[in-house]
């Protein structure tokens, strides 16, 4: 889509601010107002919004004028701000529809969280946000299809993007694409200080800040990212769905368990800070609200009759990864029936949900690899601790309840590995000639790892070891699917560097899913 100029939405919006003067603001608002007005432009985080639903969204934007100042607070006053937002049927806002104001306090690091409601299914709206003589860009979304509606979409699947390891290119070329629908599978930060992290080649850029353990250093680095303006044109062009990894905590973080020798106590306090500015920088519902330590963000959301995706939290409730985390081989502890990925309570949520679901596929977006993947050629095995292999008993039970339910078309989405890889998911890994019940489509990073290479991870060898992996790819990039009543198609999209910016996307392997016939087609690659 054309996203719209400033220059043509901001008379728009002021005269019809000024027609509308819908709330009228206290005064000590009025005065913080009036002084974001002379430090300067409030909208350097741009707008974002997400998690839609038949008949609304959620629009969000936070107020920064700093965005880097070190105390997390964005050179915003210690008041709260008064926010007015508009939603229109068109991209020039001239059919307004709902407008109102809402306030960006302080406690929530100066971020608005508007949920809409009673909006028509399956259309774009357009929306935008004013302070002060301050007009943000003009954002696109769209409310899902009415249920039981088989309208095709296409949805873009991204995660990992560290900032310093490239240019964030594979969002801006993920906007071009137009999607319907985003969903980001997490690692949408990174928690490390600068030159901790550093990519072949050196990083392109540094974080500002220490590793963030603290409230302050979340936002920071949260609003460092989103000021980012390839991450603002992908966040402008489309509502998002988005799920955190373990880098918008710690890495490798498990429940209560820090990736380093943190006390619990010290942990447990850093994930507080951490779920806080994620929710603070999310176009989230208060359904994930941070609760005491806790955050519920795996949900469920429908898309007409063609889609119910299935949003997963793999980090929150995990069993401590087994044998010392790791590339591992010979650990029993990864059997172990009484672990478990998801924790039991996801777990049946997942299978109960999958049983319920009357939609064409059923999108299961996670974040860690859930196909075998045994690293070594030969009798030997060696899985990753991190993945659903380190806790096989637990994967075992999401695929009996696949096949018990007849779960017809089980779409695994997953990041985390900073590549490319399309795996058809089988009853039995050992046996390439079981059930297939579903595939993986693993979207590679947008940054993380720096250029990369055709060779996937770990090399060719993969492949043979594990026969039910159908492609892969070292490149950065994002995945693009086309969902229809019939047929799902899978775009693996790549660019050649992310060193530089302004790199093109291309198609490097595309593959063809048909309903009620689970497995990977390969076929030529779309443009
Ligand atoms: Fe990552």
């Amino acid at each position: 889509m054309q996203i719209p100029q400033p220059s043509l939405t901001r008379r728009g919006f002021l005269v019809a601010g000024a027609a509308g003067a819908a709330a009228v603001a206290v005064p000590g608002v009025a005065r913080a107002t009036a002084a974001v007005r002379a430090v300067g432009d409030p909208f350097t985080l741009g707008v974002a919004s997400g998690d839609p639903t038949a008949d609304g969204v959620v629009l969000w934007t936070r107020l920064a004028v700093d965005p880097l100042a070190p105390d997390g607070r964005g050179g915003m006053p210690s008041r709260a701000v008064d926010v007015q937002w508009q939603v229109a049927t068109d991209a020039r806002m001239a059919n307004v529809v709902r407008s109102g104001t809402a306030s960006a306090r302080p406690s929530a690091g100066h971020s608005v969280h508007v949920v809409l409601a009673g909006l028509e299914a399956g259309r774009a709206y357009f929306y935008r946000f004013r302070v002060g003589g301050h007009v943000s860009p003009t954002g696109r979304t769209r409310t899902a299809p009415a249920r039981g509606a088989l309208v095709p979409f296409t949805m873009a699947v991204a995660s990992c993007a560290q900032y310093e390891h490239g240019w964030f290119t594979a969002y801006r070329r993920l906007a071009e694409d137009q999607p319907d629908v985003v969903l980001h599978l997490g690692d949408y930060i990174y928690e490390y200080e600068k030159n901790d992290y550093v990519v072949d080649g050196g990083n392109v850029r540094d974080h500002a800040g220490p590793e963030t353990m603290t409230l302050a250093g979340y936002r920071q680095r949260h609003a460092q990212y989103k000021a980012d303006p390839d991450l603002q044109a992908a966040h402008l062009v489309a509502p998002w769905v988005v799920v955190w990894n373990d880098h918008e905590v710690d890495n490798n973080w498990a429940d209560e368990v820090p990736e380093d020798d943190q006390t619990k106590e010290a942990f447990l306090a850093r994930r507080r800070a951490a779920f806080q500015a994620y929710y603070e920088n999310m176009p989230l519902r208060r359904s994930s609200l941070p609760r005491g330590i806790d955050m519920q963000i795996y949900r469920r959301l429908q898309w007409g009759h063609l889609a119910t995706f299935h949003m997963m939290d793999t980090r929150q409730y995990r069993s401590d990864q087994a044998c010392g985390d790791g590339i591992q081989v010979g650990c029993d502890d990864r059997l172990d029936p009484s672990r478990s990925l998801p924790g039991r309570q996801q777990e049946r949520w997942l299978l109960d949900g999958l049983a319920a679901s009357d939609a064409t596929w059923d999108v299961i977006g996670q974040q860690v690899f859930f196909a075998r993947q045994d690293y070594v050629v030969g009798d030997t095995d060696a899985y990753n601790m991190d993945g659903w292999d380190g806790y096989a008993a637990s994967r075992n039970r999401i695929l009996r309840g696949i096949e018990q339910r007849g779960v017809g078309n089980p779409v695994v989405l997953t990041g985390d590995v900073h590549s490319h890889w399309a795996n058809d998911v089988k009853a039995h890994w050992d046996d390439p000639s079981s059930r297939t019940l579903g595939v993986e489509l693993v979207a590679t990073s947008i940054t993380s790892g720096g250029d990369g290479s055709d060779v996937p991870s770990y090399g060719p060898a993969v492949l043979q070891e594990n026969p039910h992996v159908k492609f892969a790819s070292n490149r950065r990039g994002y995945v693009r699917t086309r969902v229809g009543a019939g047929e799902l198609r899978a775009d693996f999209r790549s660019l050649a560097r992310v060193s530089q910016p302004g790199a093109p996307v291309y198609t490097q392997a595309s593959f063809l899913i048909e309903a009620g016939n689970p497995g990977l087609q390969r076929v030529a690659p779309a443009l």
